[in-house]
């Protein structure tokens, strides 16, 4: 399933010069967000179309509370109309923090002398892969800083070294991985790994700001960062993630050059990213930067909202940055994934690190939602999300996932949602407390209910039974 750039009209927007910061910045002068026409926009991404940059620059400059709220509330609606009640888990795994460049935000930039610097060897990531195995995880992220010891072979080889550990019915199924950009040889050396999205941030799509806050090494080069998923795509990684670190530059000219970027990708390689992400600065050891730019919980909410109703089909991810508070609020407006049980810290998982006392001197930053992955599940029941661990679309060779859940008719019904309660069931038997497990069996009784073609809804119990018999890794 390939999108087409055509029926969204873009083309000829994509194939200007790929960011151009003064035209995004005159989009946003000229946008005037007059109730009628911001009102207008909101209609035609609930009618499921793709915002274009005008459209997402009139959402952005609206400050009237009562159209704000209306944009909120499409979001949540398109939301609830295209994906349902479905929500992807995951956590992240630090492998190395070796870093040679210094990012005026990151706690594990070079000229850090306080951070603790480790590497996982093959022991290492095999023990805390077992201990996630042990909580219930199926779907990872690896994180690595940039250092000539992270090249493409320790990268793909650690991704083989996560895929092969397996703890009673344990095993992760899905690793994605963010690290520096590539050469092309070098992300086909990664490829063959087998990896999921390969994820890289912009951090901030302004040049100048670019300039101010990479104070050296090669993330300073802004170019060599912002083509890295062109070479990744050249490679044959046409599953990728983008993001923006939200603090550093103006969050309204960031969210138009995610929506720029979208467009390139559209236009160029006929698939859109897979994932944004939006993490917003935290605290980080010896952190320095300017406080100009940064985003209020409010703005947050709205810039996820606004996302949501741009890029319809592409994933959004949300992180254990944010308080669980912030998280719950903000999940309803189109976030697709989140991080659960998240420790960030070196080799935090297997030490059992106390998520509430944590090292900023061992660890990038600090996160604010410590919840345990059990924790979270129980809450996400109980509000009657389905959690999902799914990664059926990855192994059967379906990339682009959130283009089909949007775009084909049936297709959530058919695929995601009795693949979100098989990855439930499978929790539930393996790692649930007897009161999550009666809660959520209760969840995926509900859920069947709604599930309307009979036959489909017959497979999908037989299924659920060979669970319960001790069968594991089914999905559709
Ligand atoms: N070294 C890789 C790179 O630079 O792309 C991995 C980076 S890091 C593990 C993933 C992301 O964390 C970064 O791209 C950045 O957006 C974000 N990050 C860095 N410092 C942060 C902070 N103080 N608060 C929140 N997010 C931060
Ligand atoms: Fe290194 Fe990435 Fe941190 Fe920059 S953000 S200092 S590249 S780990």
């Amino acid at each position: 399933m390939k999108y087409n750039p055509q029926q969204y009209k873009i083309k000829d927007e994509a194939m200007k010069p790929f960011i151009d910061a003064d035209e995004i910045w005159q989009f946003l002068d000229n946008a005037k967000p007059e109730k009628e026409k911001v009102r207008e926009v909101i209609k035609k991404a609930l009618d499921k179309n793709r915002l274009s940059l005008e459209e997402t620059a009139l959402l952005l400059n609206t400050t009237d509370n009562e159209l704000i709220n209306e944009i909120k509330n499409g979001a949540r609606e398109l939301k609830e109309r295209v994906y349902g009640h479905r929500i992807v888990l995951f956590a992240p795994l630090y492998i190395g923090n070796l870093c040679t460049n210094n990012c005026a935000y990151c706690g594990f930039k070079s000229s850090n002398q306080s951070i603790k610097r480790a590497t996982l060897n093959h022991e290492a990531i095999v023990k805390q892969v077992k201990a996630l195995e042990d909580v219930g995880q199926k779907r990872l992220i690896l994180v690595y800083g940039e250092h000539p010891k992270y090249d493409a072979h320790f990268i793909a080889e650690s991704v083989r070294t996560v895929y092969g550990v397996k703890s009673g019915n344990g095993e992760i199924r899905r690793v994605n991985i963010n690290a520096a950009p590539q050469s092309i040889e070098d992300f086909k050396i990664i490829k063959d790994s087998a990896i999921g999205t390969y994820q890289v941030f912009q951090e901030t799509y302004h040049p100048e700001t670019y300039k101010k806050v990479h104070l050296g090494g090669k993330k300073a080069d802004y170019d060599w960062r912002l083509t890295a998923l062109d070479r990744a795509q050249e490679a044959g990684i046409d599953d990728v993630g983008i993001g923006a670190l939200f603090g550093l530059y103006d969050w309204r000219f960031e969210v138009m050059a995610l929506v720029r970027h979208v467009n390139h990708f559209e236009s160029v390689y006929n698939v859109g990213p897979h994932t944004i992400s939006f993490p917003r600065i935290q605290m980080a050891s010896e952190l320095d930067i300017n406080q100009d730019y940064i985003v209020t919980d409010e703005e947050f909410t709205r810039l996820v909202a606004i996302l949501r109703l741009a890029v319809p089909y592409t994933g959004l991810i949300l992180t254990a940055r944010e308080p669980a508070k912030v998280r719950d609020e903000i999940m309803q407006f189109g976030v697709s994934q989140i991080d659960g049980g998240t420790n960030i810290e070196m080799e935090g998982y297997a030490e059992k690190t106390d998520n509430n006392k944590q090292d900023l001197d061992n660890e990038q930053f600090q996160i604010n939602d410590n919840r345990s992955l059990a924790e979270i599940m129980d809450e996400l029941i109980q509000n009657k999300y389905i959690p999902s661990f799914c990664t059926a679309c990855y192994r059967n060779g379906r990339t682009g996932e959130h283009f089909m859940e949007f775009s084909v008719p049936g297709f959530i019904k058919r695929y995601c949602t009795p693949n979100a309660l098989l990855t439930l069931a499978e929790y539930l038997e393996d790692y649930a407390t007897p009161e999550t497990k009666k809660r959520g069996y209760e969840l995926i009784d509900e859920n069947l209910l709604k599930l309307d073609e009979a036959n489909y809804k017959q497979k999908v119990i037989e299924r659920l039974e060979n669970i319960k018999q001790g069968k594991r890794d089914l999905y559709f």
